[in-house]
């Protein structure tokens, strides 16, 4: 069985109860990081051991996806520690700027906790059981849509982006598309165009053929159950909202 578990669904800025964007994915011995929003570290640290991570998967580097990588860095250089190096998946030109904020060079020890791996569009990796495709999100800094395949199904996820990035092939046939809903109500001229109404989620979930929607990322004003409607207007398979401590599952066991 593959699971994912929500450790936050806030989107731009965590709130007293919900982190930024976080979730764990499960399957088998693999355990991937998928997003690293702030506040999202303690969370994980509650359901595993984070030295055990098989791999870190960060969608783009505004803080609400990333700032939380410097405490799995202070944990692993500092802290208890754990099975060095842990890879972490980020869009081209990430790494410099992860770096930059820890400080120092190539030696450094950051860069020998974390082995930064540069990805973008068309590119795979194996993850233990876990199999991993990218597609270029349509945000406002670089950003990759992910896809995830287990032996029991597949799962996609946007990371933040608008209309008019690769999510709908990425998604394609998935038991579950985890999306981004951060505009309240329906697009109009004024509407930010790198991230996507619930609506939309909805409609990238129908066009894709997912099995199952997610919706999450939400940003002040977009209240969730009102979301999660608007997601089914476009979409006819089971929508919910994402809330911290939900587990989603794909697989037979479902
Ligand atoms: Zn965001
Ligand atoms: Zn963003």
């Amino acid at each position: 069985m593959t699971s994912l578990t929500v450790l936050g669904s806030s989107g731009g800025s965590p709130t007293r109860t919900n982190p930024a964007s976080g979730y764990v994915l499960r399957s088998g011995d693999t355990t991937i990081w998928m997003d690293a929003g702030t506040g999202t570290f303690m969370a994980l640290a509650r359901l595993t051991d984070p030295g055990t991570l098989s791999a870190v998967v960060l969608s783009h580097m505004h803080v609400d996806h990333c700032a939380d990588l410097f405490g799995l860095y202070g944990y692993l250089a500092f802290g208890p520690s754990g099975t060095v190096p842990i890879p972490v998946y980020i869009p081209g030109g990430s790494a410099e700027h992860l770096a930059a904020f820890a400080g120092g060079g190539a030696e450094h020890v950051f860069r020998v906790v974390l082995d930064l791996v540069e990805v973008g569009a068309g590119d795979e990796a194996t993850v233990g059981d876990i199999r991993l495709r990218f597609g270029d999100a349509n945000h406002s800094v670089p950003g990759l849509v992910t896809r995830v395949e287990a032996s029991d199904g597949a799962l996609a996820y946007s990371g933040d982006t608008g209309p008019g990035s690769d999510l709908e092939a990425i998604a394609a046939d998935a038991d579950l598309l985890l999306c981004e809903a951060s505009i309240a109500g329906k697009r109009d001229e004024r509407s930010y165009p790198y991230h996507l109404t619930a609506g939309e989620a909805g409609a990238v979930a129908a066009a894709a053929g997912a099995r199952r929607l997610v919706v999450t990322h939400f940003a002040t004003g977009v209240v969730p159950e009102v979301a999660v409607t608007e997601a089914q207007a476009e979409f006819d398979g089971p929508v919910d909202a994402a809330q911290p401590g939900d587990t989603f599952t794909i697989g037979e066991e479902q």
